[in-house]
């Protein structure tokens, strides 16, 4: 079918729906398409908060976002703050309620933050084109977009198709990526983000199922690269849990040594730990090294960090030195992996790099060298950390994509 829109919209994500809601909204009379690779839109974003949608973030700061070039986020996520991104829900029926400082939709249901988004489509005459995914777009004006079966003219595009972050199944394929960067945009090298760690096993995997509290560093060629306190989950395969995912991003995104190290007792200075051991080696004497730890961490993780040190674990208690504290005790603040790689872009949930940021203009999101051609959301190249950072971002650059789209056609109709 052929097609013209006033303002056509790539991709009926997170971003998409809210700048094509902005747009319509703020000029009714303007035709406003979404065009959307998969048969329905917003299929990521009911997966999105394990199904709950963790749709932003009390406490949004530049120093959650991540890129090349991290404070172009800044204007957009003033302009469209946490608070003015609950009015726009609340004014399409979805309050919002919080946990700590991640914020969610009170229904807690990622699908109805989806519902909603739609029916204020459907209100205000949006066009929703599914199975429509754009594989080629000529640039010159119109803009001419071109599907397998449709053909859309425009005299403005909206750029929102993602990365590759969640894999196909929600349309994170990154053929919008390419098809900019396949035009001479210029692309960040895309990695997987947010992301659980492949290790080396030998201990990890004694450990599976276990979670702890702990502070979580990753190294880079023994220097610190980033520290992030909060739960770990031990896998077969390596690590995962939050604390885990927010420290994922630069392991492997470029040559080097990685290593994660747990400090598994992070309210004790090593010194203290130290003591406590000596203390502990006289009190229990009369046990054997597996039953050392009984009763102070877990038990199997106690057992499984006796043998990392190198001890076998029938040894009795009383032969510890006060070497071996010491030595036990480092281990405690300092449990440390090789980080071998991730669990890939499926299973991540944001892709850092994608479209330079020094291609668009962060107050408005359009293109430098193409008037009438925006982008925004994770196509461009910024990441935020885990626990509604990514979301909010999309919400910002969305909508104030919409906006500004509006305001370049002016009086148009
Ligand atoms: C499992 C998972 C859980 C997550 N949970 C959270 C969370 O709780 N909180 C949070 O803040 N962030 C979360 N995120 C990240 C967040 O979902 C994304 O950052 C956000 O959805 C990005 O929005 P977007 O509009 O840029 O892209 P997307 O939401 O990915 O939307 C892109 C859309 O474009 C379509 N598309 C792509 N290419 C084309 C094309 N060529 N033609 C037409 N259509 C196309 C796709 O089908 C898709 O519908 C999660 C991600 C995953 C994978």
């Amino acid at each position: 079918m052929n097609y013209k829109a006033d303002i056509a919209i790539i991709g009926g994500g997170a971003s998409g729906l809210v700048a094509a809601i902005t747009a319509k909204r703020k000029n009714p009379r303007l035709s406003v398409y979404i065009l959307e690779a998969l048969d329905r839109v917003g299929k990521k974003l009911i997966t999105t908060g394990n199904g709950r949608c963790n749709i932003t973030n009390r406490n949004i700061t530049i120093d959650r976002y991540h890129g090349e070039n991290s404070s172009f986020s800044e204007y957009a996520l003033g302009k469209i703050d946490q608070g003015y991104t609950e009015n726009f829900f609340s004014s399409i029926g979805v309050p919002f309620v919080s946990e700590g400082d991640k914020i969610y939709p009170a229904s807690l249901q990622a699908a109805s933050v989806v519902d909603c988004l739609r029916f204020e489509c459907q209100r205000l005459a949006i066009e929703i084109i599914c199975n429509c995914k754009i594989n080629e777009i000529k640039f010159k004006k119109p803009f001419i977009l071109f599907s397998d079966n449709d053909t859309i003219s425009a005299d403005v595009v909206i750029c929102c198709g993602g990365m590759l972050s969640g894999g196909e199944k929600v349309g994170s394929d990154g053929s919008l990526f390419r098809i900019l960067k396949n035009y001479g945009f210029k692309g960040v090298k895309a990695s997987p983000s947010i992301v659980q760690l492949k290790t080396e096993t030998e201990f990890v995997k004694q450990l599976k199922g276990i979670k702890v509290d702990a502070v979580a560093t990753l190294f880079k060629n023994n220097r610190a690269v980033k520290s992030e306190f909060g739960e770990v989950l031990f896998c077969d395969y390596g690590l995962s849990g939050p604390a885990i995912l927010n420290i994922s991003r630069e392991a492997h995104r470029t040559e080097g040594e990685y290593f994660v190290a747990l400090d598994l007792f992070p309210s004790l200075t090593e010194e203290t730990l130290y003591e406590m051991l000596c203390d502990r080696v006289k009190l229990l004497e009369y046990r054997k090294l597996e039953e050392f730890f009984t009763g102070m961490l877990n038990k199997r993780l106690g057992q499984v960090v006796l043998k990392y040190c190198g001890y076998t674990l029938h040894t009795e208690v009383k032969e510890l030195a006060t070497k071996d504290c010491k030595r036990i005790a480092n281990a405690l603040k300092s449990f440390t992996v090789k980080v071998l790689s991730n669990t890939g872009f499926n299973n991540s949930q944001v892709t850092a790099g994608g479209i330079s940021t020094d291609e668009f203009d962060p107050k408005t999101m359009v293109s430098r060298r193409i008037s009438g051609l925006y982008a925004c959301g994770e196509l461009l190249d910024i990441d935020g950390d885990c626990g509604g950072f990514n979301l909010q971002w999309a919400w910002s650059s969305g909508i104030l994509a919409g906006e500004s789209a509006v305001s370049f056609l002016g009086d148009k109709k």
